[in-house]
């Protein structure tokens, strides 16, 4: 299964999407983790969005593209995989579109875990004090909801359009998400 997970930082699409993948056996494509290992590898791409990542904007778009379609084409992405942080704006998701269809797939699911973004803050907070990671200090939080919120809605309509969007509530334990998110995934499954 093709599945691409969305929401805000701090919704839980890093520990949600750990568990759907052991539970599909799918790999777990992470922008946000391949863009950080480039950074502390030091590599050309790295060196020149270190800056940009540490103050909460967006990588631009030929940079994440070209990163994500080289990586589908391992052969571990033959049996399907997760895409958790990507796409994150319309000319992303259209361009995803494209790439699958030129191999004849297509995505099948859009899963949207929804929070309040009060809750979202605190989480990150709680975050910081485990992670250290630089964009989670406060203005760089505050900056990335504000990045999210202006790409989400053109791109949660798109996929609503194309009837591929499951929006799950991301509230509560991480169990009882995961529940929601599995009743949706093993449906798909059986259709
Ligand atoms: P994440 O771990 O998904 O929160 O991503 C961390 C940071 O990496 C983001 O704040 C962006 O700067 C960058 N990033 C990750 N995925 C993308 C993407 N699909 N498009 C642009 N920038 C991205």
């Amino acid at each position: 299964m093709r599945i691409a997970i969305l929401g805000p930082p701090g919704a839980g699409k890093g520990t949600q999407s750990k568990r759907l993948i052991e539970h599909l056996s799918i790999p777990h494509l992470s922008t946000g983790d391949m863009l950080r290992q480039a950074v502390s590898d030091g590599t050309a791409v790295g060196r020149s969005i270190e800056q940009l990542i540490n103050s909460g904007g967006l990588v631009p778009d030929p940079v994440i593209i070209e990163m994500v379609g080289q990586r589908l084409d391992q052969p571990d992405c033959q049996r399907g995989y997760l895409l958790d942080g990507f796409p994150r704006t319309l000319a992303q998701a259209k361009s995803l579109d494209e790439t699958l269809s030129e191999k004849g797939e297509s995505l099948d699911l859009a899963l949207e875990l929804h929070v309040d973004e009060e809750a979202v803050i605190q989480r990150l907070q709680a975050r910081r004090k485990t992670e250290d990671r630089p964009d989670d200090e406060m203005s760089t939080v505050l900056e990335r909801l504000r990045t999210f919120r202006r790409q989400a809605a053109p791109l949660l309509e798109y996929y609503r359009d194309r009837g591929l969007l499951e929006t799950i509530d991301g509230s509560g334990s991480p169990d009882d998400v995961f529940a929601r998110i599995k009743a949706v995934t093993d449906k798909k499954k059986r259709s």
